[in-house]
């Protein structure tokens, strides 16, 4: 059983230093942990050892561990692909949504914010390397998507967010990361002062260091925290249920 607790003192700690070598205050940076595939027992447990910001990708085992730990008051982020069917139980039950890839997800996860709720904090999923199979606004249709969703009611538009290809240096994967940061400057020209966006949601347990080192404030750690996860059974997570 890998140790959650050190495992988590251990990512703290890479994210520190590498705040310090960027000239950055770490508390600028959120370390959400990715809980996909793990029991609430396991989300207990880096509860217990300081963590309030968990990740999840498969809306209905989010569900099932959200209801099971609501006593817990935790932030829950979905991270996931989004379908257009599932945005309702997504605007009802998260704090955040990382992966809003269409303009059609954002309108309908803002008509179904409940409004006793807050806002419903979005970033816009950005397929930074323009991967045919990857998901994601590209760069030159994010700028107008992200003037339309900054005007929805029942979002904040806080920031980008990208999962790169693997670098083979590190000098490569910081490349990703800096294109990223350089378009929300873009965006951030064309925004109101009181729309312009503070998050990039940037860095898994293989590149959390040049993602900090070009800007990132919400680093994305599942492996490095809970261990290597199992793989997935069969299409569970992958079709709709
Ligand atoms: C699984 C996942 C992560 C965590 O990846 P690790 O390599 O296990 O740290 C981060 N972001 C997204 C979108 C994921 O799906």
């Amino acid at each position: 059983m890998p140790n959650i607790e050190n495992n988590i003192t251990a990512v703290q700690r890479r994210l520190q230093q590498a705040a310090r070598d960027a000239d950055r205050n770490p508390d600028d940076i959120l370390l959400l942990a990715v809980s996909k595939t793990r029991t609430s027992a396991q989300v207990n447990l880096a509860h217990q050892a300081g963590i309030n910001s968990f990740g999840e990708n498969y809306l209905q085992e989010a569900l099932d561990k959200i209801e099971l730990l609501k006593s817990q008051s935790l932030d829950w982020h979905f991270i996931g692909p989004l379908q257009s069917n599932k945005t309702k139980q997504a605007a009802e039950n998260f704090a955040w949504v990382h992966s809003v890839d269409r303009l059609k997800i954002a309108r309908r996860l803002s008509d179904q914010r409940p409004s006793s709720m807050a806002p419903l904090n979005v970033c816009l999923q950005i397929n930074i390397d323009d991967e045919q199979s990857k998901s994601g606004f590209t760069p030159e249709q994010a700028v107008e998507a992200a003037i339309a969703i900054a005007e929805l009611p029942n979002l904040r538009l806080r920031g980008l967010m990208a999962i790169p290809k693997p670098g083979d240096s590190a000098a490569e994967q910081r490349l990703p990361f800096a294109q990223l940061r350089a378009l929300q400057e873009q965006i951030n020209s064309k925004l109101d002062n009181s729309q312009k966006l503070d998050t990039l949601s940037m860095g898994m347990s293989g590149d959390l260091e040049p993602a900090i080192y070009e800007g990132s404030t919400i680093v994305r750690v599942g492996t490095d925290i809970f261990g290597p996860r199992e793989p997935k059974p069969s299409t569970e997570g992958l079709v709709e249920r």
